[in-house]
């Protein structure tokens, strides 16, 4: 039976420890300050943005949601992303996305000062994470990272497997697990014989959003699984892309979702936020 990595525990110790960080700096007279653009009325985002806002509460980070209507033209948005790296008391800036259809999102990520992206989707972090600099990492990735590392997985020498080649998730993901010195594969919608590529993999990260994918006779006895989907069924509940309750059995770590990869992904955000106030500190 695999060992459950508890994301929801594990999230709550990084957040402690981002809210330690930001007491320091307020002592030095510095408030971490996260300003976060919401366009539109996505239900999702505006879901993900109240949590944001309420993790930065939790952690003494000032946030300012910044709402814009639908109707907002690029021109309107650059500018608006254009005052907040203008000013001085916003340390972090980050751009909800999906972005409505009529805006250029990689414009706006461009646009946005790369010392307040604590997203980490900006060219220059990107870059960074590319060519193995210190840079701003993404925060799904990373706190995949966080929960492989904190549970105990030997990645020094393992085959990794990497399904779902985004920007945000799939390919730095892949990075980072070659920078612990796995040996990685990208798996996509044109991988051949994926099975085969993960019954070989001692990590597996899922990271393709169609509910239950990876299924047991996918795993290798004992391997890692972390499940980065999130996927809702049609009677509402949550799931991830591990049909979980078999690969349970097989696996030898695994994260669930709900509670495993998401509040890692916010928790990650905390931290980015907290570094990004200390480095203009500094
Ligand atoms: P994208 O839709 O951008 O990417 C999905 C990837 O999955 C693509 O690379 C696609 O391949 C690949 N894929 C699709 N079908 C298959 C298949 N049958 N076999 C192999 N690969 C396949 O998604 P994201 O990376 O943005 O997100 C992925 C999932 O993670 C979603 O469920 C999302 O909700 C979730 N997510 C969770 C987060 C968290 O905090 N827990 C944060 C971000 C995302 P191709 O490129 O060939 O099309």
């Amino acid at each position: 039976m695999a060992q459950l990595i508890d994301g929801k525990a594990i999230a709550a110790e990084v957040r402690a420890l981002a809210a330690q960080r930001a007491a320091a700096l307020k002592e030095k007279g510095v408030e971490p300050a996260l300003a976060v653009i919401l366009v539109g009325e996505d239900p999702a985002s505006k879901v993900y943005v109240r949590n944001k806002a309420r993790a930065c509460r939790e952690c003494g980070i000032r946030s300012e949601v910044i709402r814009l209507p639908e109707t907002t033209t690029q021109a309107e948005l650059m500018a608006e992303i254009e005052r907040v790296n203008n000013d001085d008391a916003i340390h972090g800036l980050l751009i909800q996305l999906p972005l409505p259809r009529h805006l250029n999102e990689e414009e706006a990520l461009a646009a946005v000062d790369w010392k307040k992206d604590v997203d980490g989707f900006h060219r220059m972090n990107a870059g960074a994470l590319l060519n193995g600099t210190p840079g701003v990492l993404p925060c799904t990735p990373a706190g995949c990272m966080e929960l492989l590392s904190r549970a105990g997985v030997r990645l020094d020498g393992a085959e990794a497997a990497v399904v779902g080649r985004s920007n945000i998730v799939g390919k730095p993901m892949a990075l980072l697990l070659l920078r612990a010195n796995c040996t990685v594969t990208m798996c996509h919608s044109h991988t051949k014989n994926l099975a085969e590529v993960l019954r070989r993999a001692d990590v597996i990260v899922s990271a393709i959003g169609k509910p239950r994918f990876i299924t047991a006779d996918m795993v290798k006895e004992g391997a890692a699984v972390i499940d980065v989907g999130i996927n809702r069924l049609p009677d509402g509940t949550l799931c991830g892309d591990v049909d979980f309750d078999a690969v349970s059995e097989k696996a030898g770590w695994i994260t669930p979702v709900p509670g495993g990869v998401g509040p890692m992904t916010i928790a990650m955000l905390m931290m980015n936020a907290v570094a990004a106030a200390e480095n203009h500190a500094r």
